[in-house]
């Protein structure tokens, strides 16, 4: 990779590039020079050197995973099959809640406690900045400050903003990549808003709800539906004056959890009281996890899954990729935007609307 492009971190750049609107020459340099360092890249010694471990390779991997560019596709499914065939039996861990909830100061003390059990940690984190506001958080140099400096550890944000449903579009892949580099727990951050949940819960093994004490799940925006999908319930920041009201908040959780319906694996979800500032409380996370992969290792339903997320990312490919002929080799795509603001102006039903696309695609 061009050594100009590693002299910043990915997310101050991007942070940049957003507030700076003024800055347009510079970005389309900057683009230019990844480009011809891209087109440059050559797969096999990428592919070696991520396997050596080497993390500038890994972040290149990365940002051509997330290329939305043709040649680079074609050189990411390269890098990606190659790569697959080397990753390391690692653990896939969920972790979602709201901004402000505790994630990232949850993440860096449980990430110190993997690797001082011996694991190497990966966390990927989802920007959420372009969904909620033009700032970045993932830019924010203080978070994870001490998990970044340590050699074990690897953090990744991505921009949320290509994705259909606003998850990072790449993430899976990212994934895949830390694997083949030797990091055996990788951390999926998100911000609970609803569709990123569901596809984060589809590329991991284990899905952890971060939730506060007093405030109400309508106040946190907590769906059902996500809280349906967790393997556990991390309630944060259990210290101070927090303390009584989140033993209370555990007691309705795990009540509200008995009434959900049984999720077809062999496990009780369990609720637990963290306070990731004390340290107090994840080392019976942590216990909570490895118990969870060793039973569900043992019964084969890990294995299971993984290939229905296997099935699943297929099917997210396959649609994205009909949807990007469509709109680039049909030329549909002003076709599509009119029919989609037709049906969100409720002026035609959808099923009218995919019957005029088909005739558009016959003609
Ligand atoms: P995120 O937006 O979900 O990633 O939340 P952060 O990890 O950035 O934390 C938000 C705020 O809560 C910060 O001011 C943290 O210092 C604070 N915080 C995080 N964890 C704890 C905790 O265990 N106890 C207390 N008292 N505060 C915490």
């Amino acid at each position: 990779m061009d050594p100009k492009l590693q002299v910043r971190n990915p997310p101050y750049f991007c942070w940049k590039m957003k507030t700076d609107p003024k800055d347009k020459s510079r970005k389309s340099a900057v683009e230019r020079l990844r480009q011809r360092s891209q087109n440059k890249l050559d797969v096999t010694s990428l592919t070696k050197k991520i396997l050596s471990g080497d993390l500038a390779a890994l972040s290149s991997g990365i940002t051509l995973c997330e290329s939305q560019r043709p040649q680079d596709q074609i050189k990411a499914a390269e890098l990606l099959a190659a790569c697959s065939v080397h990753t390391t039996k690692s653990i896939r861990i969920g972790i979602t809640g709201v901004p402000g909830v505790g994630k990232s100061t949850f993440i860096e003390a449980f990430g110190e406690d993997l690797i001082a059990e011996g694991h190497r940690v990966a966390v990927l984190a989802i920007d959420p900045s372009s969904q909620l506001n033009r700032g970045s958080i993932l830019g924010d140099k203080t978070r994870m400050e001490r998990l970044s400096k340590s050699e074990n550890a690897f953090i990744r944000p991505s921009a949320a903003n290509n994705a259909l449903g606003g998850v990072a579009a790449r993430t899976k892949e990212a994934t895949l990549l830390c694997e083949a580099a030797g990091f055996d727990r990788i951390l999926v951050e998100t911000v609970g808003v609803g569709q990123s949940e569901i596809e984060v819960r589809n590329m991991v093994d284990y899905f952890m709800l971060l939730m506060l004490a007093g405030a109400g799940d309508e106040l946190q925006g907590i769906k059902r539906g996500i809280m349906e999908m967790a393997d556990a319930l991390v309630i944060t920041k259990v210290d101070g004056e927090n303390k009584t009201a989140s033993k209370l908040a555990r007691k309705e959780y795990q009540n509200a959890l008995h009434l959900f319906p049984p999720s077809g694996k062999d496990w009780i979800v369990r609720v637990f009281l963290t306070s990731a500032l004390e340290n107090d409380g994840l080392e019976l996370v942590k216990e909570n996890l490895n118990e969870y992969v060793s039973r569900m290792t043992e019964s084969g339903w890990l294995n299971q899954y993984r290939k229905q997320q296997e099935k699943l990312w297929f099917e997210k490919l396959l649609k994205e990729k009909a949807l990007e002929l469509l709109r680039s080799q049909l030329n549909l795509g002003e076709k599509i935007d009119e029919l989609q603001s037709e049906v969100s102006s409720g002026n035609i039903h959808p099923h009218v609307a995919i019957n005029k696309l088909s005739q558009a695609i016959n003609q």
